[in-house]
C-alpha cells in the first residue's frame, strides 16, 4: 500500500530526457542512453537466461524517445529514434532506474 504512489506517474513527458512525476511527488529526469540500454525486450535480454544480449555500443549516441505509450496501468511501452519499439518498462523498474540514474527535479 505504501508503495503504490511510488510506482504510479502522474505525469509522463520528454525532453532532452524522459520526465517523470511520481504520485509521491518525486520527479525524475531519466537520460535516454541508460534507459535505452536498460529495454528488458526479447531481442535486448535474452529470456531464458536473463541475460543481457544487446550491445550497449550499437545504440546510437543521440538516442532519443519518439512515442511513450501507456501499457495498462503498469508500464510504458516505449519507441527510440533507432527504430526500436518493443520494449515495456514497468513503473516499478522505470522508479529503479530513476534512482540510479535520474535527476531529481524539484
Ligand atoms: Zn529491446
Amino acid at each position: 500500500m505504501e508503495n503504490t504512489k511510488r510506482h504510479k506517474p502522474a505525469d509522463i513527458r520528454f525532453d532532452d530526457r524522459l520526465v517523470i512525476q511520481w504520485k509521491d511527488g518525486v520527479t525524475h529526469r531519466i537520460p535516454y542512453l541508460p534507459l535505452r540500454d536498460a529495454c528488458p525486450c526479447a531481442a535486448c535480454v535474452d529470456e531464458l537466461s536473463g541475460q543481457k544480449t544487446l550491445d550497449p555500443a550499437t545504440i546510437p549516441p543521440d538516442i532519443h524517445l519518439k512515442r511513450a505509450d501507456y501499457v495498462g496501468n503498469y508500464a510504458l511501452r516505449l519507441h527510440w529514434s533507432d527504430g526500436h519499439g518493443t520494449g515495456l518498462y514497468t513503473f516499478r523498474s522505470l522508479r529503479q532506474l530513476g534512482e540510479q540514474t535520474g535527476q531529481m527535479e524539484n
